[in-house]
């Protein structure tokens, strides 16, 4: 079995982030674990896991991209001045002293980051190895938080607190509640199985909005293979009073991320369609939300990715900035962009493989957390993420 390693773990030996640690934990997480196979005994078996951690010899080195030397190189901005400047000028992630840092590796597909201001921690899926993972940013901590995760994707947190998982394995989205039971928040839809929620998003009136694509029911890497029981791939919203299940857009080839702009009058979703085929979209739409009705309406193509790359997750900021993940294309596209209200690109920030997922956390929420295929990384901005728990 591969130990996850932070980058803490290469400060300090001493630090016990190790087998038994994990062990221990493991052993600790029974609890949790046999409340998931209790909640979804009736629904799934087997559980999909695909069980075999990475056996890698040589993780990827922690710690800061570049070595150390500022500015770092990792961070660009769109704005060429014609006259030297200090720094990518005009780039939001950049204070003089901000570097990209790999904080954690050794996961096979890190997916759908989530902090917990009040815990200081991330929680993030691995999703073919079926575990939520948990990054503690005072100490570097990891650990597996859940196994087995239901192949759990996107993760997101209410305003309560309380975590809300899209599960492939489950095709389900749930809730975690403070006491730290599951509750299934949504698996059907017209009486029929959803496919395999991917990831979602959390208004301030409580209702959840997540997307439903078929990457969790293909195969058994990431999931449990099954037939689609919906004939489209929606984007639904889960009425915070009845609990009602509806549809509020069904035109996307493969919804994907989902986020809100920081007033919620507009929410964006990305469309991952080009995974199916080369002339699906690789792009990201917003929409107008009428919260009252629970409608979308006005709907546009915000941005385009550079096929063949594509776009996985989204997050806003205070501003209104538009914070997107990119990969599986041209590796020097591989990382995230950022944009402004707008549309107009302002920079990127580049990592060294294929990102999939981000989330703003810290204290002050100026802190990037990004998922990068086997890896966690992280970067401070001189942004704040929007969503206020
Ligand atoms: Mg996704």
């Amino acid at each position: 079995m591969t130990i996850p390693r932070t980058f803490f773990d290469i400060q300090n030996k001493a630090r016990d982030v190790n087998r038994r640690t994990l062990l221990k934990g493991a052993a600790a997480l029974a609890a949790t674990g046999a409340t998931m196979q209790a909640a979804s005994a009736a629904a799934v078996a087997p559980l999909g896991q695909t069980g075999a951690p990475t056996t890698d010899t040589q993780p990827l080195p922690l710690g800061p991209l570049q070595g150390g030397r500022y500015p770092d190189s990792h961070l660009e901005s769109m704005k060429k001045p014609k006259a030297p400047s200090f720094g990518p000028t005009g780039f939001p992630a950049f204070a003089g002293t901000m570097a990209v840092e790999r904080v954690a590796t050794g996961f096979r597909w890190a997916e759908g980051p989530v902090y917990f201001p009040a815990g200081r921690y991330v929680l993030f899926s691995d999703i073919p190895n079926n575990r939520i993972m948990r990054f503690c940013e005072d100490d570097g901590h990891l650990s597996v938080y859940r196994q087995p995760s239901m192949n759990s994707n996107g993760n997101t947190i209410d305003r309560e607190g309380r975590l809300i998982t899209c599960e492939h394995a489950g095709r389900r989205v749930t809730r975690t509640e403070l006491d730290g039971s599951i509750t299934v928040i949504a698996d059907k839809y017209n009486g029929k199985r959803l496919n395999s929620p991917n990831d979602a998003v959390v208004a301030s009136d409580g209702s959840i909005w997540f997307t439903d694509p078929i990457y969790g029911i293909g195969g058994y890497y990431e999931g449990i293979k099954a037939e689609p029981e919906q004939e489209k791939h929606n984007v639904y919203r889960v009425d915070p009073k009845s609990g009602d299940i509806k549809v509020v857009v069904d035109d996307f080839v493969e919804p994907n991320g989902i986020a809100f702009s920081p007033d919620e009058k507009k929410l964006y979703v990305i469309d991952t369609g080009f995974t199916d085929g080369p002339d699906n979209p690789s792009h990201i739409r917003v929409f107008d939300v009428d919260h009252a009705a629970g409608k979308l309406s006005n709907s546009k193509v915000f941005a385009d990715m550079p096929k063949p790359s594509i776009t996985d997750g989204v997050r806003t900021d205070t501003a209104g900035r538009v914070w997107l993940s990119v990969g599986w294309g041209d590796p020097n596209e591989d990382g995230v962009r950022c944009y402004t209200a707008e549309g107009d690109l302002l920079g990127k920030i580049h990592i060294p493989e294929t990102v999939a997922n981000l989330c703003f956390g810290g204290q002050q929420r100026n802190r990037l957390y990004i998922c990068g295929s086997t890896s966690l990384y992280a970067v401070y901005t001189s942004a704040q993420g929007a969503l206020k728990p």
